[in-house]
């Protein structure tokens, strides 16, 4: 049976469940596609952090793309709630980013320059270690209250749902081949079915993005970066905000867990827990100066993020081919950057004009034709 649809969105992660909802909540067809279950490859593996200030280590369009998705992570949790009617996990926790020698406190006072502007405190040696654990050997410190966390697999969960209230269709466990006909995408191909999108589809399938577009002869710059991470239960409540030192962080979860991450290692699609990385999520932790008796391992994973060539994220039309739309390479952001890519997203769909400058992210510096 043919399947027909206005838009078809691949990949349900983050970026494409929350994409796939948000377009559905206009009179567009939609289906959203998945190779496996929805959530269980980055999305799932993530830590949930939405901090913009701990992230964006210069100004420039990242930084403004992120803080302008954060701003709009309270309304966007509250309607994905609303339509899904489950928890999602989100908190403005706060988060800290620490200097411990002569040379973070340069660095950091240099980013408080420009991250002043979005309400981000500044801390010196007393205040700050007020709000750490005991032990932390800070000098001084950065405090963005506003910024928090999310618990991503249910917000994929929630959006999932959420989608399919406002009639989103839904295939997964199958994996999508991209169909063109002559200079037009026009659907997908499934092992048990071929889905028709009249106005385009939408890559948002993470770090196997490019492989989609490879099938096809297109090349797209987005590698797996692998990311390790664990989580641990604690004797005693030790940790109330989000810590950053550089970037490694330790997250307080409100079921009294605190996850500790997390590893880089460029090591294409295996997304194998290590011993290297074992060793790694070790140093962090006594880099980090924890309390090591009162923690106990709970669960350590790990994930593929999606990294472009030039660490930046792939938002548009990718020239050349008609219908075809990238939504990916959202690196160590995606959580983050979820709700202005379901936004943009929308935008192009209904013509409209974003909010945000999308000249930086546009596919085109990349795309070579077929
Ligand atoms: C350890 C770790 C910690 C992280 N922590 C944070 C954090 O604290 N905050 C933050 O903002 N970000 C964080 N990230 C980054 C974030 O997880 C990613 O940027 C984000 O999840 C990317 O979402 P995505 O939907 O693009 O990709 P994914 O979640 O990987 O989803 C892609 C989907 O596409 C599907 N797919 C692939 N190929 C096909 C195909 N051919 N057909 C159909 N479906 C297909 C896959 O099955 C998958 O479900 C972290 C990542 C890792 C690994």
């Amino acid at each position: 049976m043919p399947h027909r649809y206005d838009w078809i969105v691949v990949g349900a992660g983050i970026i494409g469940s929350l994409t796939a909802w948000r377009l559905g909540q206009g009179r567009a067809r939609v289906a959203l596609v998945d190779a496996g279950p929805p959530g269980q490859k980055a999305s799932g593996a993530a830590a949930g952090i939405l901090s913009p200030s701990a992230e964006a280590l210069e100004p420039g369009p990242l930084a403004d793309l992120a803080r302008a998705s954060l701003l709009r992570y309270p309304d966007t949790v509250a309607a994905v709630v609303d339509d899904a009617v489950m928890d999602v996990g989100y908190e403005r926790t706060g988060v800290v980013q620490s200097a411990w020698t002569d040379d973070e406190v340069a660095a950091l006072r240099a980013r408080w320059d420009w991250q002043r502007d979005w309400g981000v405190r500044w801390l010196d040696g007393a205040e700050a270690e007020r709000l750490m654990p005991e032990r932390w050997p800070v000098q001084a410190a950065l405090l963005a209250e506003d910024e928090g966390q999310v618990h991503p697999p249910q917000l994929v969960a929630a959006a999932v749902r959420a989608g399919a209230r406002r009639g989103v269709g839904q295939f997964f466990g199958q994996p999508a081949r991209l169909l063109v006909e002559g200079t037009r995408a026009v659907g997908v191909s499934l092992p048990d079915a071929t889905l028709w999108a009249e106005g385009g589809v939408i890559v948002a399938a993470g770090a196997w993005s490019g492989l989609l577009l490879q099938e096809v002869g297109l090349q797209l710059p987005v590698v797996p970066i692998r990311g390790q991470i664990a989580s641990f239960t604690v004797d005693a409540p030790w940790l109330q905000r989000i810590l950053f030192h550089g970037h490694t962080y330790a997250v307080p979860k409100r079921d009294g867990r605190v996850v500790i991450g997390a590893t880089e290692d460029a090591v294409g699609f295996d997304d194998r827990v290590t011993a290297a990385g074992l060793a790694r999520l070790g140093r962090i932790l006594e880099s980090l100066h924890v309390p090591l008796e009162a923690l106990h391992l709970e669960r350590i994973w790990a994930g593929l993020r999606p990294r472009s060539a030039d660490g930046l994220p792939l938002l548009g039309p990718w020239p050349g081919l008609d219908g075809l739309y990238v939504a990916t390479g959202h690196f160590r952001n995606g959580v983050l950057l979820a709700p202005i890519t379901a936004e943009v997203v929308t935008d192009w769909v209904l013509g409209r004009k974003s909010a945000v400058d999308l000249a930086p992210f546009d596919p085109g510096r990349f795309a070579k034709l077929r």
